[in-house]
């Protein structure tokens, strides 16, 4: 039998009342809840709330300790999507698996790609990092193929993403348009402030200290934000669970160039990291790969960072 999207969404309904809040809503003060913001990452959905604030309702798709690859797509996510004035995504091929059926099922022409509520964050206007030459680059695997999507580590791409949040705010709510540019603002000086701060921190460490491996290849907008360098990934490629020689490969380049730290975000397994900051004498640092709930992006960069330097700077 063929179940009718209104009967997907009846019933998703049904299940977003029964277990509780599947995707997190971050806030809106205001009684009516303004523009509804929906984002498939809780780095996007904390950006728009930054710019967006009581003049916003902000709903986030994906927890912030999932794989976003690999995103489990409930039906009540059709909920708040159906009802959205705006879908903020990340791109590059990171929701791939997930996002496409659901904005179909979804039937909300305001979001549909093309439309005025639909926004890729990804095309912002920042430098993208690991751009395919020509056609799909596979060697960095087939989940990277479209470029390094794991953009939101880099509070300096942030502030792209901020400044078309709030065209596409101001644009959708006319009225609230100085709230948003005025939000932008102070958002934006305090990303500056922690980007040039941070950056001269992670610079008065010695140049040796400044070698990471990492489990994922995430993190190739934080190195360069940050001035570091990964000398080796625990999966051999983006997606490719570890093998015993790669990982014996992974060891020895770390114990060779003494690299004080191992980099992964929680929602990675951590065994095989595990075993190679231990046999290099290394620190495993375990972050969250997205904002978590109830802590603002620069919170959780903050978070991130401070271990970060913790373990290099032992
Ligand atoms: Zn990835």
């Amino acid at each position: 039998m063929r179940t009718s999207t209104h009967q997907l969404a009846t019933a998703a309904l049904a299940s977003f009342v029964a277990i509780g809040l599947a995707a997190i809503v971050l806030a809106s003060s205001s009684a009516h809840a303004g523009v509804s913001v929906v984002t498939t990452t809780s780095d996007l959905g904390a950006i728009a709330m930054e710019v967006g604030g009581s003049d916003v309702s902000v709903t986030v798709l994906a927890p912030a300790d999932a794989d976003p690859h690999y995103v489990d797509p409930r039906p009540s996510y059709l909920v708040p999507l159906s009802r959205a004035d705006l879908v903020i995504h990340n791109g590059l091929g990171l929701e791939e698996g997930w996002l496409p059926k659901l904005l179909l099922n979804a039937r909300n022409g305001k979001i549909l790609p093309g439309a005025a509520g639909h926004l890729d964050a990804s095309s912002c206007g920042f430098t993208l990092l690991e751009q395919p030459h020509g056609k799909l680059d596979r060697a960095q695997g087939d989940i990277h193929g479209g470029g390094n999507p794991h953009y939101t580590t880099d509070p300096r791409v942030a502030r792209y993403i901020a400044a078309t949040v709030r065209d596409t705010l101001s644009s959708l709510d006319p009225d609230n348009s100085a709230g948003y540019a005025s939000r932008y603002e102070t958002f934006a000086k305090a990303l500056e402030t922690f980007a040039v701060a941070q950056r001269k921190r992670f610079d008065a460490l010695p140049p040796e200290r400044r070698l990471l491996v990492t489990f994922h290849r995430s993190w190739p907008y934080l190195i360069d934000w940050l001035g570091l360098t990964v000398i080796a990934e625990v999966e051999p490629k983006p997606g490719v669970s570890p093998s015993p020689g790669h990982t014996a490969k992974v060891v020895k380049a770390l114990r060779k160039r003494a690299v004080k730290a191992v980099l992964q975000e929680r929602h990675y397994p951590r065994k095989t990291s595990e075993t190679v900051a231990r046999l290099g004498g290394a620190t495993l640092v375990a972050v969250s790969g997205q904002t978590p709930s109830g802590s603002t992006y620069l919170d959780h960069l903050k978070a991130l960072t401070d271990a970060l330097y913790s373990a290099l700077s032992k």
